[in-house]
């Protein structure tokens, strides 16, 4: 899959949370390639677990990705 693809499918999965209240995702790290779920509207900064990089933080009570990206959504 090339980069632009992956900024298509992105975007895709933002538009999609945009509609939701609140719901799970799962975020890949850009840094070491560790895959976690979140909150899709965490209170405080994602963590990779595996080399701490901050995946997303939130900007009001919404996510802004950093050093992940958006991989799946889980209902
Ligand atoms: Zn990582």
């Amino acid at each position: 899959m090339s980069s632009k693809e992956n900024a298509t499918i992105d975007s895709k999965l933002v538009k999609q949370l945009g509609q939701k209240k609140s719901d799970f995702l799962k975020i890949k790290c850009n840094g070491c390639g560790g895959e976690q779920v979140t909150f899709s509207h965490p209170s405080k900064p994602v963590k990779c677990l595996v080399c701490d990089k901050v995946l997303a933080k939130t900007t009001g009570s919404k996510l802004e990705l950093v050093q992940g990206q958006i991989v799946q959504l889980l209902k």
